[in-house]
């Protein structure tokens, strides 16, 4: 399960995030793409920004619930 208290720094306020424990494997980005991105050093990802629409936000929760390492949090 995801930490709050492990969220990486770049994720967009809000009820999603992702924590220290991403590998990263892609899954999430190819889930939401509009909302999770790389960060610089490609070394984990990020929320760039929430999800608003029910689109987005089933698109979250598709992302959260493909993540191997459970990295992925929703704190709502
Ligand atoms: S699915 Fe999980 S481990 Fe894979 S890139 Fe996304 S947050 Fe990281």
């Amino acid at each position: 399960m995801a930490d709050p208290k492990h969220r990486q720094p770049e994720n967009a306020p809000g009820k999603y995030y992702v924590d220290d424990t991403c590998v990263p494997c892609h899954v999430c980005v190819d889930e939401a793409p509009g909302l999770i991105q790389y960060a610089a050093d490609e070394g984990h990802v990020f929320f760039a920004r929430q999800p608003v629409t029910p689109e987005e936000i089933r698109a979250a929760e598709n992302a959260m619930k493909g993540c191997p390492t459970e990295a992925i949090g929703n704190d709502g």
